[in-house]
Parts: C-alpha cells; structure tokens; sequence
C-alpha cells in the first residue's frame, strides 16, 4: 500500500505582520505551537510570513539550516522564476531557498490581483522544483463558476496549465491546495463533503496527468475560512491531506487547529 501522506497545516499570512510584529507573534505562539506538534508526529506545519519577515522568523525559529528542524518550516508567499537579475521588487528561488523549504504559488490573490495566469505559475513552479523547494500551488473556482456547475472543469484546466511539464518524481513532491475563491475570507468554509468530493476530482485528475504513483502521493489541501472549529471535518476526509489557512494562521487560534489535525 502506499505510505501514508504526511499532513501539512500550512499558515499564509498574507500581507499581514511586519518583522517585529511577525517577531513577538511567532514568540507568543511558539511554545504552544511546538508541543502540539510533538504530541502529533504526524504534521508538518509551515508558517509563511511576507518576505521581509521571513529572516525575523527564522531567527526566532532558531533553525540551523532551513531542513533541520522536522515539524516548522519557512515558506514564502510568491517568487520569481529567474534566479537573479533586473526584476525589480521581485525575490527568486535561491533567496527563498536560503531561508524556506517551500513555496505557496499561484494564490487566488496573485491570479486576481496581480494577473498571474496558469503558464506563469507553471515556469515558477518549475523553477521552485529546481532549485529543492516544494511548491504549494494554488487553484481554486471562483462564485460563479461554481453556481454554473463548472467547478471540476475549471480546476481540470488550472491543474493541467500550472502544473505541466513535471516529471514524474516532481508530480509526488508537490502540493496542490484547492481553495475556493467564495470561502477565502468570508466565513464561509466550503463543507468537507463538498471539498472532499473536489479534491477527490483534482486528485483523479492529476492521476490521468501524472500516473497513479504521483497521484496518491501528491497532497492536497484545503483552504477558505478555515478555523480551529472546522479542521478536524476536513481532516476526516481521506482525500484531504492537510489545509492552507489565512485569517485564522495571524492568532493563537492557529496552535489549535495544529491540535486538531490529525
Ligand atoms: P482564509 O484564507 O483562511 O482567510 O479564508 C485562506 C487563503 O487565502 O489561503
């Protein structure tokens, strides 16, 4: 049988705590934070502040080497593909490399926002893979697609643009958050049968790009107003591999999700 998928509980923090705020959040939270997760052994949990507090974090995190401690880990929120070079305001894969094992790519804010499209995600999360990060990337419908009935095929077409050209031991280390554009920050979590049932379409899908191997390897999560009241429903669905959380990650409240995760 395939081994079981590690659960991830991953925490965006959006464009929310500065360094010294991000600081004395992350020195509140910690002790907490830090028994849950050895009571559990069977969480990863990966904070991912605005760029410039990552180094803040780090440090507070007291990691020796961005793979060294097992159960927190740093990820960044948007890279560039390009190492280096005339991009203004943008970071690359090494510098994200230097502090983070991961990062959250293709967010519906950077679609909406930001114009990113399915083959920019595409080159970076290509690139991201490259250079030893796991990429979580993101795609999700939004209110009226998924009121015309038109969610699988919108993710079907998400999938197969952001996530082309892997190969096949690239397609098991990726992760893949399904996060609804209607419950991002309303309040109004998706149930876990309905995101159950999604993810179980995005995870047959990705068998039919990648093979069978991949697609029961691959975790995917789910995200949208999840909170500490919530989690363990969609944990309770066999295909929902761990959640990536907004609001809920910048509180106290985040250690309790991390309690019930299981
Ligand atoms: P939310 O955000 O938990 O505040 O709904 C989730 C996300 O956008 O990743």
């Amino acid at each position: 049988p395939p081994a079981k998928r590690t659960a991830i509980i991953a925490g965006n923090w959006k464009m929310n705590y500065g360094p010294q705020q991000a600081a004395s959040f992350v020195g509140e939270i910690l002790p907490a934070l830090s028994e849950a997760l050895q009571s559990q052994d069977s969480v990863l949990c990966i904070l991912c502040p605005p760029a410039i507090s990552l180094a803040a974090v780090h440090a507070i995190l007291n990691i020796p080497d961005a793979s060294a401690t097992p159960y927190i880990e740093l990820g960044a929120q948007n890279m560039y593909f390009e190492e280096k070079g005339a991009y203004t305001g943008e970071i690359s894969p090494l510098m994200v490399r230097e502090l983070c094992t991961t990062v959250i790519l293709g967010h519906s804010e950077r679609r909406m926002y930001f114009g990113e499209s399915d083959e920019l995600v595409n080159k970076k999360t290509l690139s991201a893979l490259n250079h030893q990060l796991r990429p979580i990337v993101c795609i999700g419908e939004n209110l009226q697609q998924y009121e015309a009935g038109e969610t699988d095929h919108v993710l079907s077409a998400q999938l197969r643009g952001s996530l082309a050209h892997l190969t096949i031991e690239q397609a098991r280390e990726v992760v893949i958050a399904y996060e609804p554009i209607w419950a991002i920050g309303t309040g109004n979590a998706a149930t876990a049968e309905i995101a159950g049932k999604v993810i179980h379409h995005i995870r047959q899908e990705y068998q039919s790009m990648y093979g069978a191997e991949a697609a029961s390897a691959v975790r995917i999560l789910y995200g949208g107003s999840v909170t500490s009241n919530n989690i363990a429903e969609f944990m309770a669905h066999p295909d929902i591999d761990g959640a990536l959380v907004g609001g809920a990650s910048l509180k106290p409240d985040f250690v309790d999700i991390v309690r019930h995760t299981v």
